[in-house]
């Protein structure tokens, strides 16, 4: 229903709309197969986050990482680090783990870095 659902930004993989709902994100081209593209919106609750915002799922499909802070490992060690898309053939889309540097993430378009920079 078009009043549970918004717009959060265009798939990575098909370049449709994606749709954030109430339990998860979906491509709108996911309904008749064309395309892979859904993310259950408790992806990282076994690491301690509860729910990946509407915000959050706009930056990742920006293709940036978004800042996981204080997430916990099995073993109860504590980490933060940064959260990008990644797609694997068996397991489908989901959330990967790459090196956050709060002070010059690495994925923002070259425009913005020299944007930082000059104000540093
Ligand atoms: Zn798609």
């Amino acid at each position: 229903m078009i009043s549970r659902s918004a717009w959060v930004g265009l798939c990575p993989e098909c370049g449709c709309g994606v749709y954030s709902f109430r339990d998860y994100f979906q491509c709108s081209r996911r309904i008749d197969r064309k395309c892979h593209f859904f993310i259950r919106r408790n992806r990282l609750t076994v690491f301690g986050k509860e729910s990946i915002t509407d915000p959050e799922m706009a930056v990742l499909l920006k293709e940036q990482a978004i800042p996981l802070k204080n997430l916990q490992r099995k073993n109860g060690e504590r980490f933060s680090c940064g959260g990008i898309l990644i797609y694997d053939e068996d397991w489908g889309w989901s959330i990967g783990f790459t090196r956050w540097v709060p002070a010059s993430p690495p994925n923002l378009p070259k425009r913005v870095k020299r944007l930082v920079k000059r104000i540093e």
